[in-house]
């Protein structure tokens, strides 16, 4: 167990409907009893399951118009110019960002902490779960308000997009 000022008094886990969801559960996770934080994701990545913190996609404008759409749009929602959806994928060789998170652990200590204790809780849910009479987590207002996409995380997760020299040559790197 990591150490970690913040004491971790409650989470609560809520399992999605979906088994072929990558999207697994959205959490909340409250702190000293005194302040929580909602809308965490667990998702089901490529090398296991990962927590998203609560998150804002990240814009750009309109070519045409400048308005602002999120980068994986297709089509700018204000005066419907066509929009290369994979722009931020494409964009060079720094991972892709699309995604500005609104709450996050600063260091490595709390991020262990609070991955780890979400982690033993969504398990916990999910054996919950099996059993007879089991009550699915309410969040209410929450579930489901936004569009999400698990692959829109997924895609953050893989490494930059260098391009592979194949020349055969000398390493090329600086
Ligand atoms: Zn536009």
């Amino acid at each position: 167990m990591s150490h970690c000022e913040l004491q971790i008094t409650e989470i609560r886990v809520k399992l999605t409907a979906d088994p072929a969801s990558k999207l697994k559960a959205y959490c909340s996770v409250t702190f000293g009893d005194a302040f929580v934080i909602r809308d965490l994701k667990i998702i089901e990545g490529g090398r296991g399951a990962f927590v998203a913190m609560p998150s804002r996609k990240i814009c750009d404008h309109c070519t045409r118009c400048g308005h602002k759409n999120h980068l994986r749009a297709r089509y700018c929602n204000q005066c419907g110019q066509a929009l290369d959806g994979d722009r931020a994928v494409r964009s060079g060789d720094t991972r892709v960002r699309l995604h500005a998170d609104l709450a996050h652990p600063i260091h490595s200590h709390c991020r262990e902490l609070l991955h780890e204790s979400i982690m033993r809780a969504y398990h916990a849910e999910l054996e919950r779960s099996k059993q007879e009479g089991y009550t699915p987590t309410s969040f209410d207002d929450l579930d489901g308000s936004d569009e999400f996409s698990a692959d829109d995380y997924l895609v953050e997760l893989q490494p930059p997009r260098r391009e592979v020299d194949r020349s055969g040559g000398a390493a090329t790197s600086h």
